[in-house]
């Protein structure tokens, strides 16, 4: 049977025993990078003491071995997000996955790929839509597609609270929408997008989805076919795997449509001095050496996740990302970035302290031992939106406990005392 309990969790995370000068690291950073559970070092280790080899060529043993893990991964992972392993597609991480649909669909706008990729690229005065919320990884590849096409990129804008203009987004998705871009919860607001409303807006001018997941795969459970969205793309090192792998899930006839974008060796079937034959997908998509080791240490990061009970979990998440965010609403001087409840938000809280820089709130609480994100966090024109050039970002994984948000937020109310800070508006 399933069971959740954080203590046993942490146990699991060699690095969670880490100290800070003295004070126990309080690890509020799981948005940039997730911590990595044993089950993962191990099998990473694992794979390269045993069976490292070449995958899908060679005829020895070991390679037969490396591939059947390579391949086994591949349908484990794609399990993780309900989906078959053929529609699954290895990517070096979200950016890499968002520049291939990005890079694919501009040189399908040029004709490679034939009659149904073009159908799927963007020409001349049509439309990419994304938010005002993007990551700058779901950004700047549409900005090249748009300026390589002649295509208009657009946006969806938030209201004060964060949350989607909706009503914005149903009179900008029109005849000249060809791609709606969104992440399912934003990097800085926590919130989770209303995917099946946007996808719903979407299918009806014929326009196709691409979901950036980086920051739902680590929280909630995804089925992405059932979702309703074309194209979706997430990291494994935010969802307790390894860096250097991610995964780009495509509905099979867009991936079957979409031409390369990268290539090379092993995703061809014939080649010659002028020409090449392509291997349907995922394999198209994946030129060159494959990250093998980290495929596999993936795998056992989700197999590691399904081991625990996920509806408890959840449950543990969400008490989190009530703690944080009133905790953080009752001390003077915050301004929280995504404060709602007109939505379901993940434990990702981002604010700014009146009159002290991020950057020194975070050195700050760092003295304390408590590790959280400055700066703009790949969301500059959000920033810009909520007149700040910075922010100071909280977010929990499944091993925080209440303790250390508790811990997060005694440091947190002592900022501004530290600083001199005490008349609430100064230096804004
Ligand atoms: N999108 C979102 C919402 C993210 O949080 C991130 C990672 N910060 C990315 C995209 C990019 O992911 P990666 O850097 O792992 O490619």
């Amino acid at each position: 049977t399933l069971s959740f309990d954080v203590d046993a969790v942490r146990a699991d995370f060699p690095l969670l025993e880490t100290e800070i000068d003295g004070h126990p690291l309080v690890y509020l950073d799981s948005g940039a990078t997730s911590q990595k559970p044993r089950a993962v070092l191990d099998a990473e280790r694992d794979f390269l003491e045993r069976a490292n080899s070449a995958v899908h060529r060679g005829a020895h043993t070991l390679a037969a071995e490396a591939t059947e893990l390579f391949e086994d991964a591949r349908v484990t992972v794609a399990e993780f997000v309900g989906a078959e392993p053929e529609q699954l597609v290895w990517t070096s991480g979200a950016t890499a996955g968002l520049n291939l649909i990005a890079g694919a669909l501009g040189y399908a706008a040029l004709g490679r790929g034939g009659a149904d990729a073009r159908a799927l690229a963007p020409r001349e005065g049509d439309e990419i839509v994304v938010t005002e919320a993007e990551h700058h990884a779901n950004l700047i590849p549409w900005q090249e597609l748009a300026g390589r096409t002649g295509a208009r990129l657009r946006h969806i804008p938030v209201h004060d609270d964060g949350t989607l203009d909706m009503r914005a987004a149903a009179d900008l998705i029109g005849e000249r929408t060809k791609i709606v871009a969104f992440p399912h919860v934003s990097n800085v607001l926590g919130i989770v997008n209303p995917v099946a409303k946007l996808v719903t807006l979407a299918r009806g001018v014929g326009a196709l989805t691409v979901l950036d997941a980086c920051q739902s795969a680590p929280h909630l459970a995804l089925d992405l076919p059932a979702s309703g969205v074309d194209l979706a793309v997430f990291s494994g090192h935010k969802v307790y795997g390894p860096y250097g792998l991610g995964a780009l899930w495509g509905r099979e006839e867009i991936l079957a449509a979409l031409p390369p974008f990268t290539t090379g060796g092993s995703m061809i079937t014939t080649v010659t001095l002028d020409e090449a034959e392509y291997l349907p997908p995922p394999q198209r998509f994946e030129a060159g050496t494959q990250p093998v080791s980290q495929a596999v240490a993936l795998a056992a990061a989700v197999r590691w996740l399904g081991a625990h009970d996920l509806a408890a979990a959840h449950a543990h998440e969400a008490a989190l990302e009530r703690r944080l965010r009133e905790g953080l609403r009752s001390i003077d001087g915050i301004r929280l970035l995504g404060d709602t409840d007109a939505a379901e938000r993940v434990a990702l809280q981002a604010f700014a302290v009146d009159g002290v820089h991020a950057h020194d709130v975070g050195q700050f609480l760092d003295s304390r031992g408590v590790a959280v994100r400055v700066g703009h966090h790949c969301a500059q024109p959000l920033h810009r939106r909520f007149g700040l050039t910075a922010s100071v970002r909280a977010s929990a994984a499944i091993h925080t406990t209440e303790a250390e948000v508790d811990t997060f937020l005694d440091a947190v109310s002592g900022v501004r005392g530290f600083f001199g800070v005490t008349t609430a508006g100064v230096g804004a």
